[in-house]
């Protein structure tokens, strides 16, 4: 819903944007009584319409939960570049950027040529391909950890196998996973998850049996203490700690100085594998990911979203003697019919190929900088107790105080970040619709569209 004010519309405009032929019903519509208001709703007609139809058909009218925009969400037209377009023809910044894999922008003529030169090739095989061992290459060269890897479709399946794997190779069966943190939506990391989960206020899922989360230990972020003692006293019987090196799904939450690298030498004296879900982090803090920025060396890692250039995929990799417990080379089963898709291959090597040659990284990461120095200055400006937080290309104003873990981002004013967001969207900045969910930079962000963000943050915080 996007409320505009009367004053402020050139009245053929408006006639245009409610469809209305003359102004007679023009002004009945406004006012059955006869008395014009001077602020009013203009729906986003073609998005409503189309919002009423898909609740009908699909759970809440979207495809993943984080989608669903109260009171409804804008359908999307196409994509370009920094900007999203709906079906009403409203044009956006994008700050959702797909949710992280869309580094470069949209519809990228690069790797938009990638696909299209495989497509040409046909777009799946079910047989191993070059394309597979050439991106594995390049991949392991950026992660020094990851000494193997295995394709898969999602970042989901990327944990999921990835921890299956990870009691396979310790026969045990227990891991922690961070409060908040997300990994997917299978039944063993349900708990406490991320933003979709925050959002709707549902932290469990219905349809899990309370058997298949019992091996799921919890552990706040940032508290080596509470860490330390959940490891020691579960040791014999716990694989593995699964993190997002940086809480993406609930922030960005950042590692306080030193976290992560005491995880790592607990984990290593407990004989407990450290798996980083770098399904965010990787190729957007860096090429080698949170591991390389913070220089915390995992044993198994988890990718997804940027390595595939907006096309399907997860990845999940780590040291060699664990990776080869994966069938057929070992006895921990895991298959995918989808699994190393050509197209999403193809789109991932020349994504990877691009970030490198261009030297993304540095330009985004200043971008990045920047928007947090300036929205820093804005907050201040405004007198609010607000506070913006972020690393590298991911930014997020919270409405509270810096959070460290996932109690403290709950204690922020959701629904005032709620209202917030839709004022940014009418004024034509679309940022994820959740106080728990990361803003990304893309390289296809250009100064003008920063410092239109940056008088939007202004006019609407
Ligand atoms: C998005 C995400 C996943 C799940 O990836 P999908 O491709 O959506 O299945 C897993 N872990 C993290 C950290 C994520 O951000």
């Amino acid at each position: 819903m996007i409320y505009l004010n009367l004053l402020e519309l050139d009245l053929l405009n408006l006639l245009d944007l409610l469809k209305l032929t003359d102004l007679k019903s023009f002004i009945e519509h406004l006012s059955p009584s006869g008395e014009i208001p001077m602020t009013f709703e203009v729906t986003l007609d073609k998005s409503r319409q189309m919002y009423e139809k898909a609740k009908t058909l699909i759970p809440g009218g979207v495809s993943s939960p984080v989608r669903a925009i109260k009171p409804y969400p804008f359908y999307t037209a196409s994509a370009d570049g920094s900007k999203i377009r709906d079906l009403d023809g409203n044009e956006y910044i994008d700050y959702c950027l797909a949710y992280g894999p869309a580094i470069l922008g949209h519809n990228h003529p690069v790797i938009k040529a990638a696909i299209k030169e495989q497509l040409d090739k046909g777009w799946l095989y079910g047989t191993p391909t070059e394309l597979e061992v050439t991106l594995a290459e390049k991949v392991a060269g950026y992660y020094p950890s990851i000494d193997m890897l295995r394709f898969v479709s999602t970042g989901t399946e990327a944990t999921m196998s990835a921890l299956r794997l990870a009691r396979g190779f310790t026969r045990k069966n227990k891991f922690v996973k961070i409060e908040g943190g997300f990994h997917g939506a299978h039944d063993a990391v349900l708990v406490k998850a991320g933003s979709g989960a925050t959002t709707l206020g549902e932290p469990d899922s219905l349809g899990i049996p309370a058997n298949f989360t019992k091996y799921t230990l919890q552990a706040p972020y940032n508290d080596i203490e509470i860490m330390t003692s959940l490891v020691e006293k579960n040791r014999d019987d716990l694989a593995a700690v699964i993190i997002e090196p940086v809480l993406g799904n609930i922030g960005p939450v950042l590692p306080l100085p030193g976290y992560l690298k005491e995880l790592r030498k607990l984990t290593k004296e407990n004989d407990v594998l450290l798996i980083f879900d770098e399904v965010i982090t990787g190729f957007r803090l860096a090429m080698g990911g949170a591991q390389e920025y913070f220089g915390v060396v995992p044993d198994m890692t988890t990718l997804g979203k940027i390595i595939g250039g907006g096309m399907p995929i997860g990845v999940f990799g780590g040291r060699r003697e664990i990776m080869e417990m994966i069938a057929p080379s070992g006895a921990v089963y895991q298959a995918g019919t989808f699994s190393g898709s050509p197209c999403s291959v193809a789109a991932g090597i020349a994504m990877l190929d691009y970030l490198k040659e261009e030297n993304i990284h540095a330009k985004l990461n200043a971008t990045g900088d920047y928007m947090r120095a300036m929205l820093s200055e804005i907050v201040e400006d405004e007198g609010l107790d607000y506070t913006v937080c972020g690393i590298a290309s991911m930014f997020k104003v919270f409405f509270g105080a810096e959070p460290h873990n996932y109690q403290e981002v709950l204690k922020c004013d959701k629904e005032g970040y709620l209202a917030f967001f839709h004022r940014m969207l009418a004024s034509g900045v679309f940022l994820p619709p959740s106080q728990f969910e990361t803003n990304f930079i893309s390289a296809a962000h250009s100064e003008e569209d920063i410092e239109k963000t940056l008088e939007a943050y202004m006019e609407n915080l």
